[in-house]
Protein backbone atom coordinates (compact mmCIF):
# COMPACT_ATOMS: atom_id res chain seq x y z
CA UNK A 1 0.00 0.00 0.00
CA UNK A 2 0.88 3.61 -0.80
CA UNK A 3 2.43 5.56 2.29
CA UNK A 4 1.68 8.75 1.87
CA UNK A 5 -1.81 8.86 0.81
CA UNK A 6 -3.31 12.47 1.55
CA UNK A 7 0.42 14.23 2.33
CA UNK A 8 1.61 17.37 0.85
CA UNK A 9 5.37 17.44 0.59
CA UNK A 10 7.47 20.17 -0.69
CA UNK A 11 10.80 19.35 -1.80
CA UNK A 12 13.58 22.09 -2.63
CA UNK A 13 16.37 21.40 -4.69
CA UNK A 14 14.44 19.02 -7.42
CA UNK A 15 16.65 19.35 -10.35
CA UNK A 16 19.04 17.71 -8.50
CA UNK A 17 20.10 14.44 -7.52
CA UNK A 18 18.16 13.71 -4.34
CA UNK A 19 15.29 16.11 -4.54
CA UNK A 20 14.68 14.47 -7.66
CA UNK A 21 14.47 10.73 -6.34
CA UNK A 22 12.53 11.99 -3.44
CA UNK A 23 9.85 13.46 -5.35
CA UNK A 24 9.76 10.50 -7.38
CA UNK A 25 8.94 8.41 -4.41
CA UNK A 26 6.92 10.50 -2.51
CA UNK A 27 4.83 10.93 -5.61
CA UNK A 28 4.92 7.09 -5.87
CA UNK A 29 3.43 6.88 -2.15
CA UNK A 30 0.80 8.88 -3.01
CA UNK A 31 1.70 12.34 -2.04
CA UNK A 32 0.94 15.58 -3.97
CA UNK A 33 4.14 17.66 -4.17
CA UNK A 34 5.38 20.57 -4.83
CA UNK A 35 8.94 20.58 -6.31
CA UNK A 36 11.28 23.52 -6.35
CA UNK A 37 14.50 24.85 -7.98
CA UNK A 38 16.25 27.59 -9.09
CA UNK A 39 15.17 27.54 -12.21
CA UNK A 40 12.31 29.08 -14.01
CA UNK A 41 11.08 26.06 -16.05
CA UNK A 42 11.11 22.69 -14.96
CA UNK A 43 14.35 20.11 -15.90
CA UNK A 44 13.54 17.29 -18.62
CA UNK A 45 13.22 15.22 -15.81
CA UNK A 46 10.61 17.18 -14.12
CA UNK A 47 8.45 17.48 -17.25
CA UNK A 48 8.05 13.91 -17.47
CA UNK A 49 6.79 13.95 -13.91
CA UNK A 50 4.57 17.05 -14.53
CA UNK A 51 3.19 14.75 -16.99
CA UNK A 52 2.74 11.63 -15.17
CA UNK A 53 1.50 13.15 -12.19
CA UNK A 54 -0.87 16.20 -13.56
CA UNK A 55 -3.14 16.39 -10.23
CA UNK A 56 -0.49 15.08 -7.85
CA UNK A 57 2.65 17.55 -9.34
CA UNK A 58 3.64 21.64 -9.39
CA UNK A 59 6.81 22.87 -9.76
CA UNK A 60 7.37 25.87 -7.91
CA UNK A 61 10.79 28.44 -9.14
CA UNK A 62 11.95 29.71 -5.66
CA UNK A 63 15.53 30.98 -4.50
CA UNK A 64 15.57 29.57 -0.63
CA UNK A 65 18.36 31.85 0.26
CA UNK A 66 15.70 34.98 -0.18
CA UNK A 67 12.89 35.76 2.09
CA UNK A 68 10.73 36.71 -0.24
CA UNK A 69 11.07 34.21 -2.45
CA UNK A 70 10.34 31.95 0.57
CA UNK A 71 7.08 33.51 1.08
CA UNK A 72 5.80 33.45 -2.01
CA UNK A 73 6.60 29.33 -2.53
CA UNK A 74 4.80 28.23 0.51
CA UNK A 75 1.95 30.81 -0.54
CA UNK A 76 1.95 28.67 -3.91
CA UNK A 77 2.29 25.45 -2.63
CA UNK A 78 -0.80 26.52 -0.08
CA UNK A 79 -2.45 27.79 -3.29
CA UNK A 80 -2.70 24.28 -5.03
CA UNK A 81 -2.58 21.69 -2.43
CA UNK A 82 -3.75 22.92 0.81
CA UNK A 83 -1.36 23.11 3.92
CA UNK A 84 2.09 21.14 3.33
CA UNK A 85 2.11 18.44 5.96
CA UNK A 86 6.06 17.83 4.69
CA UNK A 87 8.53 19.72 3.67
CA UNK A 88 11.89 17.74 2.42
CA UNK A 89 14.80 20.56 3.07
CA UNK A 90 17.13 19.49 0.61
CA UNK A 91 18.51 22.45 -1.66
CA UNK A 92 22.08 23.07 -0.75
CA UNK A 93 25.13 24.28 -2.39
CA UNK A 94 28.93 23.07 -2.11
CA UNK A 95 32.12 24.28 -2.82
CA UNK A 96 35.67 23.50 -1.89
CA UNK A 97 38.46 25.75 -0.17
CA UNK A 98 42.02 25.07 1.67
CA UNK A 99 41.16 26.51 5.26
CA UNK A 100 43.44 29.41 4.55
CA UNK A 101 42.20 31.00 0.81
CA UNK A 102 38.13 30.47 1.98
CA UNK A 103 37.25 33.55 0.74
CA UNK A 104 34.12 35.30 2.27
CA UNK A 105 32.17 35.43 -0.54
CA UNK A 106 32.37 31.83 -0.65
CA UNK A 107 31.31 31.65 3.04
CA UNK A 108 28.47 33.88 2.72
CA UNK A 109 27.00 31.64 -0.73
CA UNK A 110 27.18 28.55 1.43
CA UNK A 111 26.13 29.70 4.65
CA UNK A 112 22.76 31.69 3.04
CA UNK A 113 21.74 28.52 1.03
CA UNK A 114 22.81 26.04 3.81
CA UNK A 115 21.93 27.60 6.79
CA UNK A 116 20.02 30.58 6.62
CA UNK A 117 17.75 29.55 4.01
CA UNK A 118 17.16 26.13 5.23
CA UNK A 119 16.13 27.55 8.79
CA UNK A 120 13.50 30.14 6.52
CA UNK A 121 12.20 27.80 4.82
CA UNK A 122 11.65 25.22 7.68
CA UNK A 123 10.09 28.45 9.89
CA UNK A 124 8.04 29.46 6.90
CA UNK A 125 6.53 25.96 6.72
CA UNK A 126 6.28 25.08 10.00
CA UNK A 127 4.16 29.00 10.47
CA UNK A 128 1.87 27.54 7.89
CA UNK A 129 1.63 23.77 9.86
CA UNK A 130 0.77 25.41 13.01
CA UNK A 131 -1.75 27.85 12.29
CA UNK A 132 -3.61 25.21 10.15
CA UNK A 133 -3.20 22.85 12.68
CA UNK A 134 -1.61 20.49 11.19
CA UNK A 135 1.02 17.54 12.67
CA UNK A 136 3.30 17.00 9.50
CA UNK A 137 6.76 16.70 9.36
CA UNK A 138 9.83 18.02 8.49
CA UNK A 139 13.09 16.88 7.02
CA UNK A 140 16.20 18.82 6.73
CA UNK A 141 19.17 17.08 4.47
CA UNK A 142 22.39 17.70 6.90
CA UNK A 143 24.92 15.30 6.00
CA UNK A 144 28.08 13.11 6.66
CA UNK A 145 29.90 16.48 6.59
CA UNK A 146 28.04 18.02 9.44
CA UNK A 147 29.66 15.03 11.90
CA UNK A 148 33.23 15.60 11.22
CA UNK A 149 35.86 18.24 9.72
CA UNK A 150 37.11 17.88 6.52
CA UNK A 151 40.53 19.96 6.01
CA UNK A 152 39.13 20.83 2.24
CA UNK A 153 35.50 21.89 3.39
CA UNK A 154 35.33 23.71 6.63
CA UNK A 155 32.85 25.97 5.48
CA UNK A 156 30.52 23.31 4.03
CA UNK A 157 31.11 20.77 6.94
CA UNK A 158 29.48 23.93 9.48
CA UNK A 159 26.95 24.63 7.75
CA UNK A 160 25.93 21.28 7.49
CA UNK A 161 26.55 21.28 11.67
CA UNK A 162 24.16 24.17 11.83
CA UNK A 163 21.48 21.85 9.92
CA UNK A 164 21.53 19.60 13.04
CA UNK A 165 21.66 21.52 15.38
CA UNK A 166 18.71 23.29 13.76
CA UNK A 167 16.83 19.96 13.95
CA UNK A 168 17.21 19.14 17.17
CA UNK A 169 15.81 22.80 18.65
CA UNK A 170 12.90 22.82 15.91
CA UNK A 171 11.85 19.07 17.34
CA UNK A 172 12.16 20.39 20.80
CA UNK A 173 10.04 23.82 20.11
CA UNK A 174 7.80 21.54 18.38
CA UNK A 175 6.91 18.79 19.30
CA UNK A 176 4.02 20.48 22.00
CA UNK A 177 2.15 20.72 18.54
CA UNK A 178 2.72 16.97 17.30
CA UNK A 179 5.40 17.90 14.80
CA UNK A 180 8.07 15.89 14.06
CA UNK A 181 11.37 17.48 12.85
CA UNK A 182 14.56 14.78 11.64
CA UNK A 183 17.34 14.74 9.50
CA UNK A 184 19.22 12.97 7.34
CA UNK A 185 23.11 12.56 7.05
CA UNK A 186 23.80 11.58 3.80
CA UNK A 187 27.33 9.93 3.08
CA UNK A 188 28.60 10.05 -0.59
CA UNK A 189 25.60 10.02 -3.06
CA UNK A 190 26.53 9.64 -6.54
CA UNK A 191 24.46 13.04 -8.14
CA UNK A 192 25.13 15.75 -9.73
CA UNK A 193 26.71 17.85 -7.00
CA UNK A 194 29.67 14.87 -6.96
CA UNK A 195 30.19 15.65 -10.34
CA UNK A 196 31.40 19.26 -9.11
CA UNK A 197 32.80 18.09 -5.98
CA UNK A 198 34.95 15.32 -8.11
CA UNK A 199 35.95 18.18 -10.06
CA UNK A 200 36.99 20.94 -7.47
CA UNK A 201 38.84 17.85 -5.64
CA UNK A 202 40.70 16.90 -8.91
CA UNK A 203 42.08 20.61 -9.09
CA UNK A 204 42.95 21.02 -5.48
CA UNK A 205 44.44 17.67 -5.04
CA UNK A 206 46.42 16.99 -8.85
CA UNK A 207 43.56 14.07 -9.36
CA UNK A 208 42.31 12.81 -12.89
CA UNK A 209 38.35 13.47 -13.34
CA UNK A 210 36.46 10.63 -11.42
CA UNK A 211 39.62 9.22 -9.30
CA UNK A 212 38.38 11.23 -5.77
CA UNK A 213 35.15 10.00 -6.42
CA UNK A 214 36.37 6.12 -7.52
CA UNK A 215 38.38 6.30 -4.16
CA UNK A 216 35.20 7.28 -2.16
CA UNK A 217 33.11 5.18 -2.89
CA UNK A 218 35.87 2.43 -2.35
CA UNK A 219 36.50 3.54 0.98
CA UNK A 220 32.50 3.65 2.53
CA UNK A 221 32.02 0.15 4.07
CA UNK A 222 29.04 -0.88 1.61
CA UNK A 223 31.80 -0.53 -0.97
CA UNK A 224 29.81 2.05 -3.57
CA UNK A 225 28.78 5.31 -3.23
CA UNK A 226 25.07 5.49 -2.36
CA UNK A 227 21.85 6.01 -5.16
CA UNK A 228 20.04 8.75 -4.80
CA UNK A 229 16.80 7.04 -4.08
CA UNK A 230 18.78 5.46 -0.83
CA UNK A 231 18.22 8.75 0.17
CA UNK A 232 14.60 8.95 -0.89
CA UNK A 233 13.49 5.65 0.45
CA UNK A 234 14.67 7.21 3.90
CA UNK A 235 12.93 10.20 3.55
CA UNK A 236 9.57 8.11 2.58
CA UNK A 237 10.11 6.33 5.96
CA UNK A 238 11.11 9.43 8.12
CA UNK A 239 7.37 11.40 6.83
CA UNK A 240 5.32 7.98 7.23
CA UNK A 241 3.26 7.21 10.22
CA UNK A 242 6.37 4.23 10.82
CA UNK A 243 8.46 7.04 12.04
CA UNK A 244 5.59 8.65 13.88
CA UNK A 245 7.50 8.35 17.52
CA UNK A 246 10.85 9.32 15.80
CA UNK A 247 11.50 13.12 16.04
CA UNK A 248 15.11 15.35 16.69
CA UNK A 249 17.28 12.68 15.10
CA UNK A 250 19.44 12.66 12.06
CA UNK A 251 19.45 9.42 10.50
CA UNK A 252 22.95 8.44 8.71
CA UNK A 253 22.49 7.07 5.04
CA UNK A 254 26.18 7.04 4.57
CA UNK A 255 27.07 2.56 3.99
CA UNK A 256 28.66 2.99 7.21
CA UNK A 257 30.94 5.92 7.05
CA UNK A 258 30.24 7.39 10.26
CA UNK A 259 28.50 5.46 13.12
CA UNK A 260 27.37 7.96 15.88
P1 LIG B 1 22.49 18.62 -6.28
O1 LIG B 1 23.49 19.68 -6.51
O2 LIG B 1 22.40 17.48 -7.23
O3 LIG B 1 21.05 19.27 -6.12
C1 LIG B 1 20.84 20.42 -5.34
C2 LIG B 1 19.76 21.25 -5.99
O4 LIG B 1 19.52 22.40 -5.17
C3 LIG B 1 20.15 21.77 -7.38
O5 LIG B 1 19.17 21.40 -8.34
C4 LIG B 1 20.22 23.27 -7.20
O6 LIG B 1 19.80 24.01 -8.34
C5 LIG B 1 19.28 23.49 -6.02
N1 LIG B 1 19.58 24.76 -5.35
C6 LIG B 1 20.79 25.27 -5.02
N2 LIG B 1 20.68 26.47 -4.46
C7 LIG B 1 19.34 26.75 -4.42
C8 LIG B 1 18.59 27.87 -3.97
N3 LIG B 1 19.19 28.96 -3.46
N4 LIG B 1 17.24 27.82 -4.06
C9 LIG B 1 16.63 26.72 -4.61
N5 LIG B 1 17.31 25.65 -5.07
C10 LIG B 1 18.64 25.66 -4.98
O7 LIG B 1 22.75 18.07 -4.79
P2 LIG B 1 22.43 16.65 -4.13
O8 LIG B 1 23.69 15.88 -4.14
O9 LIG B 1 21.19 16.06 -4.65
O10 LIG B 1 22.24 17.13 -2.63
C11 LIG B 1 20.98 17.29 -2.01
C12 LIG B 1 21.18 17.53 -0.54
O11 LIG B 1 21.91 16.46 0.05
C13 LIG B 1 22.00 18.79 -0.20
O12 LIG B 1 21.50 19.36 0.97
C14 LIG B 1 23.40 18.24 0.02
O13 LIG B 1 24.18 19.11 0.81
C15 LIG B 1 23.06 16.95 0.70
N6 LIG B 1 24.14 15.96 0.63
C16 LIG B 1 24.56 15.45 -0.55
C17 LIG B 1 25.59 14.52 -0.57
C18 LIG B 1 26.12 13.89 -1.83
O14 LIG B 1 27.11 13.14 -1.74
N7 LIG B 1 25.55 14.14 -2.98
C19 LIG B 1 26.16 14.11 0.64
C20 LIG B 1 25.70 14.64 1.82
C21 LIG B 1 24.68 15.56 1.80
Amino acid sequence: PQRLIGEHALITGTAGGIGLAATIAFLREGARCTAVDLAPTLSPELQVLQAQYPEHFQYVAADVSRQDSIDAMVAAARARFGTVTTLLNNAAVFSLGPLLEITEKQYDVIFDVNVKGMFFVMQAVLRQMVADGCKGSIINLASQAGRRGEALVAHYCASKAAVISYTQSAALAMAPHGIRVNGIAPGVIDTPMWKDVDAQFAKAEGLQIGEKKKAVGLAVPLGRMGDPADVARAAVFLASAEASYITAQTLNVDGGNVMN
